[in-house]
């Protein structure tokens, strides 16, 4: 029931079958027309739609005045229907109009136009903007995602916890935000980057199944898909294996999508980390579109073109001209900046060739290659004529990744157009690269994932290669979150924080508190997050989580409505204990 004192129904409820019904409508005035000598249309807006309503020509209304409106529902006369609107065939008549309110002339008119308003705008004006059908939508599509998602962890026997926001500092990987603590000045609290410790102290407590729509928060700079602070559901069981999340966290997105869309996506498919960068060059693989890296190191294992000849890894991409006729006819210019784009990544080159009739290949590198080479790789690549091909001859992972990047500059659709396609990536590496300046591993997500059992005889020897219990999902090319299964044993802990250069003192020093409870009888046990906000942004058909959040910083960090951050008074530093710094010279 959506009745209340003030009014009887939404403004988009009443239709058709409302016809003769006396209703009281309370909303906004969207539009006010003359009609008539002695009548006006006003339409009244609320969340649910727009309703047209007949009033006496002198009642005084101006855009965005607040107002309730007493009348009979009528059908239009002929002529008058407007089919864009779910309420166009009908009309209140003979309307009385109450002003609830006035207001200001609004900065931008609250409707579909201000999607072309400046975004600071927009922002510093996020009550009107959220008014608007648009950011009404999204906002709602979020909260079934939350409202499904709550019903299916509940369903499957997880507890909903709250957990701290002032915590100490962790080690997960993205930089903090403190908070000063007045009582103890010099001291500070971190705010969590996620649940992440205190989900698996509440599985050595025995819960069993935690989650929580968990704000999390990092001061990492801010894209498309980043915001300072977000919404994960975060969930962790005891005693289960990698399917066994999984499973659960499928049925989570699963039961969000369906909210969302009406239908059950796909079933989510599965490729190892190793397989998403051999064929798509990327963690986060794009699978709404092919193109993937074809292997070519053996085809030219004899060749006597330098570039190629000895490199460990040669793939190559074909650019379909069917399919991308204008990346498939790239003129010299174009060529070039895709050249100067695979050397930014890492690439020392770019080898392209443009397929011609009967497989011939026009490319300055064709003389160095011989027919039998040619035609192999016409014939490996699934070339014909108009295609573009481009060859990467480099370590494995530089190639992979040039190549990744270039596919998706190339082929990758926006990120909200659809089909829908979910992919779980297995196997992360525990570690990736090496600490410029500790010169030791770093992890791959976070030091408390387990390493595979199966490749525990080369952690102390060959620590990049083993693969860790973790896991991630991308939809459309975005992550949308990851897990793994946690390490439950001290000593396997210890080990890997000492990869990580972190000694048993250290560890103890800063992590103490979360190594202890483990001395207790810590359960196996596993988890998983992911984005709400990315997952609302897709769904609802959006590019930018911003619009997906009521009240988002701007991509430089800022909030134009409240002007936040804001200095504050040297009296409060004082009192915790802090003084400024000049700001940092500009350069
Ligand atoms: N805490 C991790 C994150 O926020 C997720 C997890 O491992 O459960 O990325």
């Amino acid at each position: 029931m959506r009745s209340t004192a003030m009014r009887t129904h939404m403004c988009g409820e009443l239709d058709i079958a409302s016809v003769g019904q006396t209703v009281s409508l309370c909303g906004w005035v969207a539009r006010r027309r003359e009609h008539g000598e002695h009548l006006a249309f006003i339409d009244i807006r609320d969340h649910s739609g727009i309703m047209q309503c007949v009033v006496d020509n002198d009642v005084d209304v101006r855009s965005e005045y607040v107002i309730r409106v007493t009348g009979v529902v009528r059908a239009r006369p002929e002529g008058t229907i407007n089919s864009s609107l779910t309420t166009g065939m009908v009309e209140i008549g003979d309307c009385i109009v109450e002003i609830l309110n006035s207001a200001e002339p609004p900065p931008f008119p609250v409707d579909a136009r201000a999607d072309d308003v400046d975004e600071s705008i927009r922002l510093k004006f996020r009550y009107l903007d959220i008014r608007r059908e648009r950011m009404q939508k999204n906002l709602r599509v979020r909260a079934q995602i939350n409202s499904a998602i709550r019903k299916e962890m509940e369903t499957n026997g997880f507890v909903e916890v709250e957990t701290p926001f002032l915590m100490p500092s962790t080690p997960e990987g993205a930089r903090e935000f403190l908070v000063p603590s007045r009582k103890e000045p010099g001291s500070f609290f971190a705010l969590p980057q996620s649940p992440q410790l205190w989900k698996q102290l509440l599985m050595v407590a025995g819960v069993d199944r935690y989650y929580q729509i968990a704000r999390c928060l990092r001061d990492e700079d801010l894209r498309a898909d980043r915001q300072y602070e977000f919404m994960q559901l975060d969930a962790e069981m005891s005693f289960v294996s990698q399917d066994d999340v999984l499973e659960n966290i499928g049925r989570a997105v699963v039961a969000a999508a369906i909210a969302v869309t009406g239908e059950a996506p796909p079933e989510i498919e599965r490729i190892t980390w190793h397989d998403a960068m051999n064929r798509f060059g990327i963690d986060k693989p794009d699978l709404r579109f092919a193109m993937e890296l074809i292997e070519l190191t053996p085809l030219f294992a004899g060749t006597e073109f330098k570039a190629f000849a000895g490199a460990s890894c040669i793939k190559g991409i074909c650019v379909d001209a069917k399919i991308y006729p204008e990346a498939a006819a790239f003129g010299r210019n174009k060529l070039d900046g895709l050249t100067d784009r695979a050397k930014k990544i890492g690439a020392k080159g770019l080898v392209w060739m443009k397929i011609g009739a009967d497989g011939a290949i026009d490319s300055p590198v064709a003389k160095f290659l011989s027919d039998d080479e040619k035609s192999a790789l016409v014939a490996v690549m699934g070339a014909t004529e108009g295609d573009l091909l481009l060859l990467v001859a480099d370590e494995w992972d530089t190639t992979c990744e040039v190549l990744g990047q270039l596919r998706n500059d190339i082929g990758r659709p926006p990120v909200h157009q659809g089909p829908y396609k979910y992919v779980w990536v297995t196997e992360f590496p525990l570690f990736i690269g090496i600490d410029p300046v500790s010169g030791r591993p770093r992890p791959g997500h976070h030091p408390f994932c387990q390493p595979h059992p199966d490749d525990m005889s080369l952690f102390d020897t060959e620590p990049l290669k083993v693969r860790a219990l973790a896991y991630d999902l991308v939809l459309n090319g975005w992550e949308l979150g990851s897990g793994s299964i946690r390490i439950h044993e001290p000593e396997m802990q210890r080990r890997v924080f000492n990869q990580l250069g972190i000694s048993d003192e250290e560890a103890d020093k800063r992590f103490g508190f979360f190594l202890q409870p483990f001395k207790y009888g810590a359960p196996p046990h596993g988890g998983f997050a992911f984005g709400i906000d990315r997952l609302a942004a897709i769904l609802a058909g959006e590019e930018n989580i911003r619009e997906v959040i009521a009240f988002p910083k701007t991509q430089s960090g800022s909030d134009p409505m409240t002007n936040a951050p804001t200095p504050v008074d040297p009296a409060h530093l004082a009192e915790l204990g802090l003084r400024l710094l000049p700001p940092p010279a500009s350069s």
